[in-house]
């Protein structure tokens, strides 16, 4: 068989622990023998993030605005412990926080629905997807612990010296405060790449903050969504037979809950954080997520939703069997192969993902899932397979 060629290079950022050992095993068994793969190579493995100062990762965002469309492993993000495991220079920054900073944007994260993995809640038929904003708010944020009485207050000093001033609050003992900002540009850019990216997957977009409380802040996003929404998108979103909506936050889990699914939730940072959490617990589990990064100016960045799976890793190394489950890493690879394909006009490389895809649901669907799956499973009598196996199943069906 003459394997698919690639025309441009997708940047590839390779990671850490357990996910790399997937990565490897994903593309020998699933890619590499049927696709002439073309990649940037980026190592983001933590020992290469400190032996280049972290440069890697500068790097590996930049090549993303060159090539447009990125794929990346799970990586460690330190503290303290790995300090001392890896010997670190300094404790590096989180990648994804690097990288989101360099391209902006957007993170929409939806879970993989297949059959015999039922969602919590009952009444979840389709996916809910998170569009989390990824800039900003308590990310950004100053702190300080107040150690007793005194006044503190919000400054602005404009560039001609002209000061605005807003008490906070006046302590009478002690207390915590604390100060956060966002982007007019920023919000602006968030709310493009979700009304986009609504308009791409034909679903109804949901929006919701606190604004009855934060009459500034949070009434700031809901102003501008409301003006680029009335501006830029109305009559395409009529067009495409979708929806867009503006809601209190409270009110859109009230109604989370009790929906049927099928839409985008559009959510400030730290909601986005939370709730894809909870979004993606209730679908069934972590590692059956999609997550991709959409920047304003149209470079994607595909990845995983979890971490580095650190307790198989050393399972792993200490000879024993493991069952990691492969199906979010496999999906990042597909969701950057198919973007690669439709910005290059690759049909084959479109079609690729899509079998790829197909291949992993169907075996699941047909019973064969790593242990994470099986112990929440509807199917009876599942297989269990260990993480090789799992990826071998994948590739006898492909
Ligand atoms: P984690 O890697 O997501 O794993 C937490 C637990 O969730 C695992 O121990 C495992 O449970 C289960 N799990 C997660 N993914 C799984 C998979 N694919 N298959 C089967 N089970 C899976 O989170 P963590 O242990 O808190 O973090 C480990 C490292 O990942 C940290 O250094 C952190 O900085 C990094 N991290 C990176 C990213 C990223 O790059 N996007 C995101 C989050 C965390 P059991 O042990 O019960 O089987
Ligand atoms: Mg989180």
């Amino acid at each position: 068989m003459e394997k698919i060629k690639m025309t441009t290079p997708l940047v590839e950022m390779d990671g850490d622990e357990m996910t790399r050992i997937l990565w490897k095993m994903i593309k020998e068994e699933l890619l590499e023998p049927y696709i002439d793969l073309k990649t940037e190579y980026y190592d983001l493995g933590l020992e290469h993030r400190n032996e280049t100062n972290d440069q890697v990762t500068v790097d590996s965002a930049l090549a993303t605005k060159k090539y447009k469309v990125a794929v990346k492993c799970a990586t460690i993000t330190p503290n303290a412990a790995r300090m001392d495991e890896y010997d670190l220079k300094e404790m590096w920054k989180s990648p994804n926080g690097t990288i989101r900073a360099i391209l902006d944007g957007t993170v929409f994260r939806a879970p993989i629905v297949v059959k015999g993995i039922e969602p919590c809640v009952k009444n979840w038929k389709k996916p809910i997807t998170i569009a989390r904003h990824a800039y900003g708010d308590v990310y950004k944020g100053s702190e300080m612990k107040i150690p007793g009485a005194g006044k503190v207050e919000l400054v602005y000093t404009a560039e001609d010296g002209t000061q605005t001033k807003e008490l906070v609050h006046e302590f009478d003992g002690p207390g915590i405060v604390q100060g956060m900002h966002n982007l007019n540009k920023s919000i602006e850019s968030f709310a493009r790449s979700c009304f986009s990216y609504a308009l791409d997957t034909k679903q109804d977009l949901w929006f919701a903050t606190k604004d009855t409380i934060s009459k500034k802040y949070d009434h700031t996003f809901k102003d501008i969504f409301q003006e680029i929404y009335d501006a830029e998108y109305d009559e395409k979103f009529r067009e495409a037979g979708i929806e867009y909506f503006y809601t209190l936050i409270d009110d859109a889990v009230a109604r989370v809950m009790k929906s049927e699914g099928g839409y985008i939730w559009a959510c400030k940072n730290y909601d986005g954080d939370v709730m894809s959490d909870m979004v993606s617990s209730a679908f069934g589990s972590l590692a059956m997520m999609t997550s991709v990064l959409v920047s304003p100016e149209g470079y994607y960045e595909y990845e995983a939703a979890h971490g580095t799976v650190q307790r198989h890793y050393y399972k792993h190394l200490k000879g024993e069997e493991t069952s990691t489950n492969s199906v979010a890493t496999i999906f990042a690879w597909t969701g950057a192969l198919r973007k690669r394909g439709e910005l290059d006009g690759n049909k084959d490389l479109m079609e690729f993902a899509d079998r790829l895809e197909k291949a992993t649901i169907d075996t699941i669907e047909a019973g064969e899932m790593t242990k994470d799956l099986a112990l929440i499973t509807t199917i009876e009598n599942p297989t269990v397979l260990n993480s090789e196996g799992f990826i071998k199943a994948i590739a006898k069906r492909l």
